[in-house]
């Protein structure tokens, strides 16, 4: 691969405003796209559209144009690409299969919690919905003992080789909810592989989705970009900032502060800059060096 062909992308959840650690994420997907001379796109994943926030896309991608955040290519917006979903879903063939069971019974079948949150699912519906119940979910099996793809590996780019047993550790996974919205993991299988995406740099917060990911495209038969996950940012409780554990919008007044404390968490030895130019500079030399990418980056 050339340098050039590198398409990364940022893809942020209209659910609020860009803040601190959403901000995080997109500096490195834009530091890592501009080292390598490659492109970065905006992909709004407004496919949950219960936690859309009218306005929340357009306050975000005004604020990455207030950091000096320039996107090649179109905008695409999720909610406008469900028969690309629903096209993938069918090519999945047997592999999905309606589930009637509930959050609650599945949480009752104690097989353990997922590193996501999500209850392990036991394969209850495998063959089959119980007479009397109704189908809520469509859900993807994962291979059995001594199946291929039982195990997931890949190399992360910043915390190196990664693996996990997807039937133990996740279980068949949802792909349609029960409020009949495709799920993320499907939505964004098909569109890193329709808009050609060869890295994904994002939070480690999606860390252990990847492997789903990964055993989603083998089983389309689409390309496996290369994955980075970096660090996220948490408040004094230990979670995750996000909208619902109340994360502050940035200050669009001090872009130049935002962005140094960003890159600051990401290890990168920036200095107070003067103007956003001497920060990008800054900014993209230090991911170059630290990443040893060999190009000698211009803006
Ligand atoms: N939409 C996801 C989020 O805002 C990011 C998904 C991804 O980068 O794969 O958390």
């Amino acid at each position: 691969m050339t340098y050039s062909d590198y398409i990364g992308r940022f893809a942020p959840s209209p659910s609020g405003p860009l803040h601190a650690g959403s901000l995080v994420a997109a500096l490195a997907s834009y530091l890592d796209a501009r080292a390598h001379h490659g492109k970065w796109l905006v992909r709004i994943e407004d496919i949950d559209e219960t936690r859309t926030v009218p306005g929340a896309a357009d306050t975000i991608l005004h604020a990455l144009q207030v950091f000096g955040m320039e996107r090649d290519g179109e905008i695409i917006v999720q909610s406008q690409r469900k028969p690309l979903y629903e096209a993938a879903a069918s090519q999945l063939g047997a592999l999905l299969y309606p589930c009637g069971c509930t959050r609650k019974e599945i949480a009752d079948s104690r097989l353990g919690i997922a590193a996501d949150g999500a209850a392990i699912y036991p394969g209850t519906c495998r063959h089959g919905v119980a007479a009397g119940k109704q189908a809520r979910t469509l859900r993807l099996r994962v291979p059995g003992q001594g199946e291929a793809n039982e195990t997931i590996t890949f190399d992360d780019r910043w915390l190196g080789p990664l693996t996990q047993h997807l039937a133990s550790e996740v279980g068949d996974f949802v792909l349609k909810r029960a409020d009949s919205f495709w799920a993320y993991q499907l939505a964004v299988v098909v569109d890193d592989a329709e808009q050609g995406v060869t890295h994904v740099v994002r939070g480690t917060d999606l860390l252990e989705s990847t492997q789903r990911q990964i055993y989603l495209q083998r089983m389309l038969g689409l390309s496996t970009p290369s994955y980075m996950h970096v660090p996220v940012l948490r408040n004094e409780l230990g979670e995750k900032l996000s909208k619902q554990t109340g994360a502050k919008a940035l200050d669009l007044h001090d872009p130049l502060g935002e962005l140094v404390r960003a890159a600051h968490f990401l290890g990168l030895p920036v200095s107070q800059s003067t103007c956003l130019a001497d920060f990008w500079e800054q900014a993209l030399a230090a991911w170059t060096e630290r990443f040893g990418i060999a190009f000698t980056a211009k803006f």
